[in-house]
Parts: C-alpha cells; structure tokens; sequence
C-alpha cells in the first residue's frame, strides 16, 4: 500500500486552489469535472465531483464500533456505501483507493470488557471478524486499506501534540486534552447550532470543545503521554488514521447520518486546524437511517435484527435490492412489506432472463429485421440511466426504468405474430443484467444453491437404491423409490429415470 501514497501528495497543490462556491462554506476544489453531483451537507446542496485526477479519488468510511454483533441499520449502511463506490468505480469509470477505520478501543468495548472479564483487544477482534464476514454475505467490497486505532496509537498522540503545539488544542489537569473550538472559526461547517454532544466539565474552555484525549480512570486501557496516562477521543482517531493513509487532504469521507455531528464536524475541524488547510474532506457522504416501526434501529434502544438473522429470511441480493429502490440519503424503513416488494422486483428480473432463454430457444422463423422500437427503447433508458446516477446516485430511478424496459420487452416476446430478429432482446437483457451485477447483485440465491445440491446427492443415493432393487426384484424398495419420485415431484423437482445418469429440474 505504501507504493500507493506518492500519488496522494499530488493533492497539496489541489487543497490551495479551493476556491468559493457560492455563499456557502463548501469550498469547489479545482481539479477535474467528473460529470457526476452529490449531495454535500456543507453546501447544503448538490455539488459537481471534481477530483485532481478526474480517474483517481480517495475514499475513507468509518466503520464500526466493534464491541456487539452488527445489525441491519449497519447493513443498510455498508451496502448502500458500497452500491455508491461501485457507481464510481463502474459506471464513471474511477480508480477508488478505499480505506476503513475500525474502532478497536472505546467506552463500550472497555465496558463489554470488564463485564466479561476479557481482555478489550479479544473483544474487539470477535467482534471485528464477525463483521467483515457479515459484510462478505452482503456481498460489500471489503476496504483496501483497514486501519486500527490500537494500530495508530502512536500516530494518534503525534496528531494531538501538534494540536497542542499550535494552540489549538489545551490539555486539562486530569491528562485530557480539549480542541479549543474558539480558535477554529468554521466550527459548524457540517451542522450548525448544535451541544458537541460531549459531557459538560469543568476543566473545558468553551462548552462545544471536545476531548481529543482521555486522561485515563482506573480499569481502563492507557497510554502514557505528556500530558500523563490516557487514551484517544474518538473523533481524533479517523482524523489520524485518514492522515497516515491519504495525507492532508481526502475526496470522500462516508458514515451515517448520526456521523455527521459531532464526529465529522470534529474531525474536519482538527484536521483541518492541523494541516492548516481550509477544507479536509471535499465530498461527504452521508447514509440515511433504517428505521424500524418510526424509531431508528439502534442498540441503545435494544430493537436491533443480527445481520445473520436477517440473511434467513431474505438473500442479500433481495437487502441490496431494497437498497437500491431507497433514497440513500434518506431514512428507510424495514419491514415484512417493503422485503416482500424488493424481492418481487428482484423476482421480475430473474423470470425475464428465463423468459429470454425461453424465447431465443422457441421454435419461430425470425427475420433478420431488429424491432426498432425495443432498440429505441433501450438507447433511451441507457441515457436515463446514466444521467440519474449522475445526480446522486439516484438508483431507485434506475431500477423503474429497467422495469419499464422489461415491460416493452415482455410485450414483443408474448406477442404472437412477432418474428423479429431476438438481438434487441438479448441486447437488452445484457444490459440489465450488466446494470444489476454493477450495483453488486449476485443473482445467486444461496438457498437455491444449498438445496440443488442437498437435491442431487438424495437423487444419487435413490437411483443406487433403485439399480439394486431392480436386481434383486425386491417390489416393496422399488415402490418406496417411486414413492420417493412422486413426492419430490409435488416438492416441484421432477426426476428422470430415462437415461443411464438420473438427472432433474426444478418445475413449476
Ligand atoms: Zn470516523
């Protein structure tokens, strides 16, 4: 990775030449058009994405808190994260350098700590694995770059001395240290007029200042500093961690919505006091929450769905699809319906390509002549398409579109007197099913695998029963195999004794 880092220091140049943007504190970097908007909550606006290499950008999300299993409020996170990445990478054609933060030492993981009498960096690391394995079935690409706080301890107090040495962070009696927020005029900047959300102390200067390091209490894990023994605030430990990866400046920075204040705020406003630049992270990118029955999903209020629980009831492909039919941005609610309606829509998709396999292999003359209207139709929603991914993303259009194509397709292929020539349908069936595999659809029902496969060593197992009793005459285990093909027949997989190896297919 560190081969990688020559490449980020080219956007030195890039952080100087921020210039207004409107009247509002979003600064536009000068750099390359790429043709795509996103929402930025600075500006409070879309905002044209314009990166110094216009084939190259950066991008850091924080990851989680790892002290409990993660739930589908991170799952709806992590995939609708990861559909955006895949836009960039697939449809503009950007090279992204991803990296994640994990936070591996903090308050809840030192308290699942003490209560289970294990040590904090077992906890941690359980919980970690236990993550990256729940993102793998969501089918989320895994970070190139994953950095650790217990990793970065070092790197961490380095970052706050040079706060401190500047002024513009003040150590209190207990061994903690304070952003003095009075110094840094765009406090703010991603959220106005709100408490930091830190407790109120006395030895603050001003109430929004925020702890960039904790003097240690007993029990706790600590690090000794200048300052005496302690360990990071949270917000300091993105802010440093994305500085060793990418250097003084970053293209994207992604989270949750609850991320935005105070921990963004925070880490913009000491990045940006420690690098002496004006703006740290030019695009962030915030996911909306998943809402369960009006409340948002959250441990605290002990309303969560395990990842793995919901993986038993519905495929990741039937999650993503949900995303992708959502607004990223905005909240979005779980329930039996809306999964049902995903996989409907996810459904559609998957008879049309059966339906095309049917239609190409049915016994009909065709000319050579293409149905220009289907091809019309096609060239329509390719642009459609691309024009609403390039304003934020916006997927649930996306997927509409594809609908209404399969529609116009569905008419030509069930209509009768038509013998077209069938390359504007399978034109138009690779390019849905190109679209869908881009937003990270497998079109793997894992269920449908395990069974198939459960389906075939039981067919094996009663052909062998049936070639012995066939030799031995034994009546009784023949009917017992024959009673074994009619009920696998009302279970909808239909066997075939005919030929030498049985072979089956599910039937409808
Ligand atoms: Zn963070």
């Amino acid at each position: 990775m560190r081969k990688l880092f020559p490449i980020f220091k080219r956007n030195l140049t890039h952080v100087c030449r921020l210039k207004p943007y409107k009247d509002t504190k979003w600064l536009m970097p000068n750099g390359n058009p790429v043709g795509v908007y996103v929402y930025n909550c600075v500006a409070q606006e879309k905002v044209p994405i314009i990166l110094n290499d216009p084939k190259i950008a950066t991008w850091y999300s924080c990851g989680p808190t790892v002290y409990d299993s993660a739930h589908i409020g991170h799952a709806s996170c992590y995939v609708k994260l990861d559909i955006i990445q895949r836009i960039l990478k697939s449809f503009f054609d950007i090279k992204l350098v991803t990296a994640m933060g994990i936070t591996d030492i903090d308050d809840k993981i030192i308290k699942k700590s003490n209560d289970t009498q294990t040590d904090f960096r077992t906890v941690a690391k359980k919980f970690e694995h236990e993550f990256w394995v729940d993102m793998a079935a969501l089918n989320v690409e895994k970070p190139m770059i994953i950095t650790r706080v217990s990793e970065h301890i070092e790197n961490i107090k380095s970052f706050v001395e040079g706060l401190v040495n500047t002024e513009m962070a003040y150590a209190a009696d207990d061994g903690s240290v304070y952003f003095d927020t009075s110094k840094y005029s765009s406090y703010g900047k991603l959220q106005k007029m709100q408490d930091s959300g830190e407790p109120s102390c006395d030895s603050k200067k001003n109430k929004m200042d925020f702890a960039l390091w904790k003097g240690s209490k007993p029990g706790e894990p600590s690090w000794k500093t200048v300052w005496g023994e302690g360990r990071p605030g949270w917000h300091i430990e993105c802010s440093a961690m994305v500085s060793k990866v990418f250097g003084s400046q970053l293209d994207f920075h992604a989270g949750g919505i609850d991320l935005q204040f105070p921990h963004h705020e925070n880490e913009e406003a000491q990045s940006c006091a420690y690098h002496n630049t004006t703006q740290w992270a030019n695009y962030w990118i915030h996911i909306g929450h998943l809402i369960l029955k009006d409340t948002k999903m959250s441990k605290s209020l002990q309303n969560t769905i395990p990842i793995p629980s919901l993986l038993e009831t519905y495929n990741a492909d039937t999650f993503r699809m949900a995303c992708l039919m959502s607004k990223y941005r905005y909240s979005m609610e779980y329930n039996d319906e809306m999964m049902k309606s995903a996989e409907d829509v996810f459904n559609k998709f998957k008879f049309f390509f059966k339906d095309v396999e049917v239609y190409i292999n049915s016994n009909v003359e065709r000319t050579a002549e293409y149905n220009d209207n289907l091809l019309n139709d096609l060239h329509v929603v390719e642009e459609k398409n691309l024009d609403a991914l390039r304003q934020d993303f916006n997927t649930s259009s996306c997927v509409n579109s594809l609908l209404n194509l399969i529609g116009n397709a569905n008419k030509v292929m069930k209509s009768e007197s038509s013998n077209f020539s069938p390359v504007p349908i399978l034109l138009i069936a690779d390019y849905i099913y190109n679209t869908l595999t881009k937003f990270g659809l497998k079109f793997q029902d894992s269920k449908e695998n395990i069974s198939s496969s459960l389906i075939d060593v039981l067919v094996d197992f009663r052909h062998t029963v049936r070639l012995n009793a066939i030799e031995s005459k034994n009546k009784d285990l023949l009917k017992a195999c024959d009673l074994v093909r009619d009920k696998m027949k009302t279970a909808k997989v239909q066997i075939n004794d005919s030929k030498k190896t049985p072979s089956w297919v599910y039937v409808k």
